[in-house]
């Protein structure tokens, strides 16, 4: 998925400020860390532009969790040869999991008007290498000045991933697990609900794995929730092997905890999951929805799906259909299986037509159950957190239009009866 981030509007300064497009594809990783690159350029008195024909500079953040996203990425690379031709003095940045699998040495060559390539485990010292072009900046500036403020802001707490599933090339691209300290983190959160944040998404591959020092995932979570502002917090990608009563505890009772969780489980077939090393089978994944739904009843579960593992056979794949509807998922992701590094799965591989139809199937079960779920919520109470005068996200972040209403604005909460659904959003009334 391509994203530009978005630009902001010339105003105060005289000075012509320099401009910086900062192009990412891929997950919500990505996107955290192209806020944080984009805090590097800020810092330097850039500011940010949607539009590559006014930008000074150019990041392109890549992703390359399937080859599709990596074509993406490079074709978007090699459409800069020209932007850099038209402006000598442009910079351009090539950064992310692509550029780490791939290597600076291979992109230079393929892309000889690249001026720098810093890939994901180097991530963190992007900062120094932007010092080298543009100087130090004001180290100092108090961070709230420095970030927009929409009303969801990602923080990072966990870099990398300690597992190791068999279709994966996230652990080679972004290494082992590490956490970040949790007053690191609370700083973080603090920050940007100054700079106008009211929802916070804590990020990681397996971020339910988290623990520093004495601080676990459920002690950090209610701490967060402690902080002024903050009305709201998500957290994504949990994974089943770490869900503990703690959490369990803190999910039934912390109101601030979104009612919504991402938990994939890409099959639901345990001879595939088995060879996918998830370290889960279907029963287990089951349990855990059962927990999760103990807990919150109101809570929204969605999912990814791999379609076409290597040696899927008809039986497997209507294992994971059945999954599909057993599962009672709000959404579902649905990716074809694409082959990574030196991945193997079971033999034999199968034939693209068939994956195809098989994607086909298992959308279409995913979309008449979304649609049963969205239409359950109707005629519910639901709190929404705002993210614009007339519509927002309830806390198990189903999106709703609301009616008309006075003194509602982007960042507020407020109740509202669920009276319709169209398409996937519901229809709310304002309740004063
Ligand atoms: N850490 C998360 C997933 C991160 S990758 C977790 O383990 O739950 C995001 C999604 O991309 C995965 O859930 C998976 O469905 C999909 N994915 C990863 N590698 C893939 C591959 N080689 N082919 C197809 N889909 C893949
Ligand atoms: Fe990849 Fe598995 Fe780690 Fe998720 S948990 S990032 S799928 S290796």
């Amino acid at each position: 998925m391509q994203k530009s981030n978005n630009s902001e509007s010339e105003h105060s300064s005289l000075r012509a400020r320099k401009r910086v497009c900062i192009v990412t594809f891929g997950c919500q990783m990505n996107e955290a860390d192209s806020e944080d690159i984009a805090v590097s350029f800020r810092r330097r008195g850039f500011e940010l532009t949607g539009e590559l024909k006014k930008a000074d500079a150019v990041v392109v953040n890549t992703c390359t969790v399937r080859q599709k996203a990596e074509d993406k990425a490079l074709s978007q690379i090699g459409r800069l040869r020209k932007w850099k031709r038209e402006r000598p003095h442009g910079k351009l940045f090539v950064v992310g999991c692509a550029a780490e699998k791939l290597g600076g040495k291979f992109i230079m060559k393929k892309f000889p008007f690249v001026d720098a390539v810093i890939g994901s485990k180097s991530i963190a010292g992007a900062d120094e290498v932007l010092e080298g072009y543009f100087g130090a900046g004001l180290r100092e500036a108090p961070a709230e000045s420095l970030f927009t403020s929409p009303v969801s802001a990602y923080v990072t707490i966990m870099r990398g991933c300690p597992l190791k599933c068999s279709y994966c090339v996230v652990p080679s691209v972004r290494g082992e697990a590490a956490y970040l300290p949790a007053e690191e983190i609370l700083g973080e959160v603090k920050a940007r609900a100054g700079g106008g944040a009211r929802e916070i998404i804590f990020l990681g591959q397996t971020v339910n794995s988290y623990r520093h020092g004495k601080t676990d995932f459920a002690g950090l979570l209610r701490r967060a929730a402690e902080t002024d502002k903050v009305k709201r917090i998500r957290f994504m990608s949990p994974h089943p092997l770490y869900f503990d009563d703690a959490f369990f505890r803190a999910f039934a009772e912390e109101p601030k905890l979104s009612r919504h969780i991402h938990l994939p489980v890409q099959s639901g077939s345990d001879r595939l999951l088995k060879a996918m090393r998830r370290g889960y089978d279907r029963a287990r994944y089951l349990g855990i929805l059962k927990d999760l739904r103990a807990a919150a009843p109101d809570a929204a579960v969605s999912t990814d799906f791999i379609v076409g593992y290597p040696g899927e056979t008809e039986e497997d794949f209507r294992d994971t259909l059945s999954l599909a509807r057993e599962g009672g998922f709000a959404f579902a992701f649905c990716f074809k299986y694409s082959q990574r590094g030196d991945a193997k799965g079971l033999a034999p591989d199968l034939a693209e037509k068939e994956i195809e139809e098989r994607l086909e199937r298992l959308l279409c079960e995913v979309k008449k159950n979304s649609r049963d779920i969205l239409n359950s919520r109707i005629g519910k109470m639901e709190e929404v957190l705002l993210e614009s005068a007339d519509s927002g996200r309830t806390s198990s972040d189903f999106k709703v239009k609301l009616d008309a209403a006075a003194g509602l604005k982007a960042g507020g909460l407020v109740r509202a009866e669920i009276y319709g659904a169209d398409k996937n959003v519901l229809k709310g009334r304002p309740i004063p």
